[in-house]
């Protein structure tokens, strides 16, 4: 089983190297993020909540979004692993996951740091806004997705190091050159 979280920032790139991993090791794919806009989308109870934390550039409560987690991880049958994007984003959520690996018998494989400079990131989530009309992406809600970035998210690094996962990726670059490194590490394990 490979189970790979793939962490960073917003902007990051997280979500384009992701389908690359998808592509190459054929895991599943769980991105929260992804989750909760189809939901927004299909206008549940669940997306309208949603709605209300992601427009103010918050995090959705823990026990809400590990739920949707779980929910998730049980539909993949015969899976050969997993890809976490945008999972875990606390360190409450790191241990709920590594609970739910263990449940099923696995563990987190590897942690991948996407790592990119403040401003690289804030070009990046800008431009993303006006090609795709996210309504996150713009000015006010990224500078409040970067503070909640960094006071609750950014701790997971030492907790993954911790826990003897993590791996630095340097997330400038080409979308080709940042795979190649990360499918190092992964062939690594
Ligand atoms: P990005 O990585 O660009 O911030 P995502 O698509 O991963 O974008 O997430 C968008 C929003 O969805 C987040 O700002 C947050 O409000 C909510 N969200 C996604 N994943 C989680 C999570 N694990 N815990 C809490 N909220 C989440």
């Amino acid at each position: 089983m490979l189970n790979i979280v793939i962490f960073g920032a917003p902007g990051s790139g997280k979500g384009t190297q992701s389908e690359r991993i998808v592509a190459k090791y054929g895991i599943n794919h769980i991105s929260t993020g992804d989750v909760l806009r189809a939901e927004i989308k299909a206008g549940t109870e669940l997306g309208k909540t949603a709605k209300g934390y992601i427009d103010q550039g918050q995090l959705l409560p823990d026990e809400l979004i590990i739920d949707i987690l779980a929910s998730t991880l049980d539909g993949f049958k015969e899976s050969k692993g997993v890809i976490f994007d945008g999972f875990p984003r606390t360190i409450a959520q790191a241990e709920a996951l590594k609970k739910m690996l263990a449940e099923r018998g696995q563990e987190v494989s590897i942690m991948l740091d996407l790592d990119v400079p403040e401003e690289e990131l804030m070009t990046r989530l800008i431009k993303r806004g006006q090609e795709s009309g996210r309504a996150d992406d713009n000015e006010e809600t990224i500078k409040k997705r970067l503070v909640v970035y960094h006071s609750q998210t950014s701790p997971l690094i030492d907790w993954y190091k911790n826990d003897g996962k993590y791996q630095h990726i340097n997330g400038l670059g080409t979308m080709e050159g940042i795979f190649a490194e990360i499918a190092e590490a992964i062939d690594k394990i």
